[in-house]
């Protein structure tokens, strides 16, 4: 999709710090950090938000999910946890129009989610 973002970063049209690619999706590190690490799962399609799931979408996101309990365990910072953000929209505060998935951890982020 032109002027995307995050298709431009999976082009490689810039640069990113990709911790994990395969045939669906990028993981990269997130270039304004909320937390010591601050990952994003970037599906390959671009599709604006959660809610343009169809079912080859969802099944492709699912794989992607299944995936993160290797990947995760790659990252010793992560193995007393981590958060998984998804913004859908304003309110939400989504930036990007092409979905995407948080990972959020390295800290005790507590029990609040706000
Ligand atoms: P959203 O607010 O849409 O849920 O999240 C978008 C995220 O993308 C933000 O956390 C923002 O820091 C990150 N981001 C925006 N542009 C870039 C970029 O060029 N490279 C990387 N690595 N992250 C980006
Ligand atoms: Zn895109």
């Amino acid at each position: 999709m032109d002027n995307c973002i995050f298709c431009k970063i999976i082009a490689g049209d810039i640069p990113s710090d990709r911790v994990y690619e395969d045939e669906d999706m990028i993981i990269i590190r997130d270039i304004n950090p909320q937390a010591p690490v601050h990952l994003l799962l970037i599906p390959k399609e671009h599709y604006a938000d959660i809610t343009c799931l169809n079912a080859e979408r969802a099944a492709t996101l699912g794989r992607c999910l299944n995936k993160l309990q290797d990947i995760v365990g790659n990252i010793p910072q992560l193995k007393d946890g981590f958060r998984l953000i998804n913004n859908k929209g304003e309110f939400a505060g989504q930036t990007v129009g092409h979905m995407h998935v948080h990972i959020l951890g390295g800290t005790a982020m507590g029990e609040g989610l706000l």
